[in-house]
Order: C-alpha cells, then structure tokens, then sequence
C-alpha cells in the first residue's frame, strides 16, 4: 500500500467532520482538513481556496461544458434575474423563457422526432418524471400492468429513489433497502469484462439482446413499460457500447412494445463528438433525458423529451385523465431557462459537437498510449469522456485487492501534479469541457503520464 493514500481509513468513532452532510462522502473523509474547497474557476481550470490552480479533468461533475467562465451565460442569468427572478409554470401559467427553451431544445433533437418537454431541475428528477409518465401513458391506454421497468448493471440514473433503483450500482441500493420492486437489471454492455472465450464484439452484443429477452418473456412481455439506457456508460466506469449492441437491444425492445428511454444526462450536447448520444448510436428512443451540459450547469435544470408516441396518448386522452398532476416549483425556472438557452445557442454558434469531434484523437489517443502499462487493465472512450480501470496482470479477472486503493491512489497524485479526475474504486474517469484546447489537452496527457508513473 502507497503512503499518500485518501484510503488511509482513520478511526471513525466519534468522528464528527464538517458540518455538512456531504453527498457521496464517506463520513470519515469529512474532516475539517480533508475537503477540497474550490473557491474559482476559469476555462478548464478551477482554484482551490489556497490559490492552487488543478486542471478540472472531469468538467465538474461531467457537466461545466462551456468550463468555468463564460460570460455569455452569466450575463443571461443577470439580465434574467433583473427582469423576472421567479415565476412558475403550473395551471396554464409560465414564462417565455422556459416556452423558448422548450423550442429550441426540441429542434436541437433529430435522431427523431419529440414533441414535448418537460423540465426539472436535475437528471435524478427526469428520470424520476420518465417513470411516472410511463406509467401515466400505461394507464392512459388501460394496460395497468404493463409498468416494470428493464435498466442495466453499472448503469447510473441519479440518486432519488426511483432514479437510485433504476442505476445499477450496489453501492446506491444497499443500505437504503432498494431497488424497488418494479425494477429489474440486465447486463452491463463491458465487453472486455464480461465477454466468453472467443466472443467477439458482435456476439457478445447478440448474447446480451438473447438475455434481455429472455428476462421479458420470463417476467410477461405485458408487465414490461420501458428500458432505460445511457448511450455511453458514464458512472459505472465510462462504457462505450460494444458493436451492433443498440440496434440488437432496440429490435427486441421493440417487438414487445416496451419504449426505449435514453438517459442523455452526460452523452448530450456533444460530448461524444455528436450533438446527442442517440445520433452516434443510431439510437431511436421513446423519450430522452437530459441535464447537466443543457446550461452548461451554471444553473440547475434538466429536461425529459417526450415522442409524440407519448404525447398524443397523454393529450387525446386528457379529457378523461385529468390534470397532469407531476411537477416541480422550480420546473422551467426562468433564470436556468434563460442560461440554458444561451448555453444551447453557444453550441450552436460554436459547432460544439465538430469541435469535440476534432479535438477527441489527440485526447482518446493520447491517454490510450498508456495502455501498455503493467497496472492499466483497459482505456475506454470516445468523444471526450474517457475511462482508466486498473487491474494486475492486465486481466478482467484480477481487480487489485480493495485494500491497496490504487485508484484513489492514483487520484491523489493527479492532485498533486494539479489536475482533479474522478476515481471509483479501480476505475478513473475523465470528461473534460467541451472547451479544452489542444494545449490543455496535452497539459492532461502529460500530468496523467506523470501519476502513472508514481503509481506504477
Ligand atoms: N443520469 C446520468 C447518466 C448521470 O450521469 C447522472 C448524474 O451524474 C444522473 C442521471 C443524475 O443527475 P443529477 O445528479 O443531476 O440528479
């Protein structure tokens, strides 16, 4: 075990911390000394409350798009706080902002065509709304039963309760007694993990749309609602999908008329080089959410797209239904509206997803040039999100021992040569702003050469 750890567990009995209860934090990592206050940013870098400047590897939490000063978006939010700072958009009452935002983020979606949005505050909340409209368009069409709900090991979809069950990950079910029961869980699309002897990309896809529908035929295609699924992985270790994976999936998904849901929280507004992740993957979905990149996250919001498969049955049947009694206060708040906007207009103007798209080998290639490294299992990624999973000898099947804490140890020295990254057990993960310049770039091929080095 390595020294400068963050693993280096302290004895946590009567230890208090700071005073906030702080999200995804271990209780024994809060310590007084321990959190890493950032206090600025600036481009691709933000500062922390020493004055030390890190390269922001990971855009936030994969979200400052546009990176940490665009004066564009904090003039909208400005001249939107002087004008109106608040009003709603419950019982036929709204704000421009958040009807414009409506249309320009529906024409910024071609894989097809969406009708409506819908907006929340969070990616967590639009895969909280996806599940209750689903269920909302199933009673709609008198299928009461048809309600569970098919999402993927390793998969994330937010932290609420319905958005934590539908993620794949342990760590968001144990201990808070989930999933609910109307979820259940298919493989994870890791190819280099989880494929047989021999397999190749293809069939491995073709086995793993053979799982999926079998667990639909098991579980009765009428109690099946929807799938949920990310383009690319993102938190469950950066998992681009293996060939021919999406179009197996949707014809099955399909066959049962079950709706595809697309969770384009990380994938959207270029980061994969494609304005959508659906766009790269030919993907054809039901419904879309999104969030994070949509007002390069200097405001909160977040959005669900709704086909007019969905629509239509919520609108002609409405006479019969009622109120559509699902939103938040804060659902289309003009300030986030109006930021968001601005942001969508930038990408535009900007040919954002062409820029990622350029810039995306220098970084892909550069970081895969580690790959031959005797700690370094597998580099995956495309666009400008990327993941790292250490493994000794090189092999799926020999993760370190949890104890040695090479991932957080390689973290920490990427801290210390100035640049922050994201690190999950073994696995590292990067996706920097949209805005990296080649220089940057460079700088971050560089400082991760460099913590390789000291973790080797
Ligand atoms: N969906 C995906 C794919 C995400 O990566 C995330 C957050 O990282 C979410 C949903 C949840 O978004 P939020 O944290 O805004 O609730």
């Amino acid at each position: 075990q390595k020294e400068d750890s963050t693993t280096d567990l302290k004895d946590a009995k009567g230890f208090k911390g700071h005073d906030m209860l702080a999200p995804f934090t271990a209780g024994w990592q809060s310590s007084d000394l321990h959190p890493l206050v950032i206090e600025k940013s600036e481009g691709s870098y933000v500062y922390d409350s020493n004055g030390r400047k890190y390269l922001d590897s990971l855009a936030g939490l994969w979200c400052t798009a546009l990176g940490g000063n665009e004066p564009r978006l904090v003039a909208a939010a400005t001249a939107q706080l002087n004008t109106l700072p608040f009003y709603h958009s419950f019982w036929n009452r709204t704000t421009k902002p958040s009807l414009d935002l409506a249309k320009e983020l529906l024409e910024t979606f071609t894989a097809n065509k969406m009708a409506k949005a819908f907006f929340t505050n969070s990616g967590s909340e639009a895969n909280d709304t996806q599940v209750k409209l689903v269920w909302y368009y199933n009673n709609a069409l008198g299928r009461p039963d048809k309600k569970k709900f098919i999402a993927r090991a390793k998969s994330y979809h937010g932290s609420t309760l319905i958005a934590a069950s539908l993620s794949g990950l342990p760590a968001l079910h144990q201990k808070f007694d989930l999933p609910a029961p109307f979820v259940l869980h298919t493989d994870c699309p890791h190819y280099w993990r989880y494929h047989l002897p021999g397999e190749t990309e293809e069939e491995f896809s073709t086995r793993l749309a053979k799982n999926l529908e079998e667990l639909i035929l098991k579980e009765g295609p009428e109690t099946i609602a929807a799938f949920i699924a990310e383009p690319v992985m993102g938190a469950g270790g950066v998992i681009p999908p293996p060939a021919t994976y999406f179009d197996k999936i949707q014809a099955i998904v399909k066959k049962y008329d079950i709706l595809f849901i697309a969770d384009e929280v990380i994938c959207a507004f270029g980061r994969l080089g494609t304005m959508y992740g659906c766009d790269k993957y030919n993907i054809k979905p039901d419904l879309v959410s999104v969030a994070k990149a949509l007002s390069s996250a200097y405001m909160p919001i977040g959005a669900v797209l709704v086909s007019p498969k969905v629509s239509d049955v919520i609108y002609s049947q409405s006479n019969k239904l009622g109120t559509f009694s699902h939103g938040f206060t804060y659902s289309g708040h003009p300030v986030s509206c109006a930021v968001a906007i601005e942001a969508l207009k930038i990408y535009k103007e900007r040919n954002i997803a062409e820029k990622v798209s350029n810039i995306a080998p220098r970084f892909q290639d550069g970081i895969k040039a580690f790959s031959d490294s005797p700690i370094i299992g597998e580099i995956r990624g495309t666009g400008l999100i990327l993941g790292t999973e250490f493994t000794d000898n090189k092999s799926p099947n020999d993760p370190f021992p949890s104890e040695w804490g090479v991932g957080a140890y390689f973290g920490a020295r990427c801290e210390k040569h100035g640049m922050l990254v994201r690190v999950a057990g073994d696995n590292i993960m990067m996706s920097p702003p949209f805005i990296i310049t080649p220089e940057e770039v460079d700088q971050l091929i560089s400082i991760y050469g460099k913590a390789l080095k000291d973790t080797e």
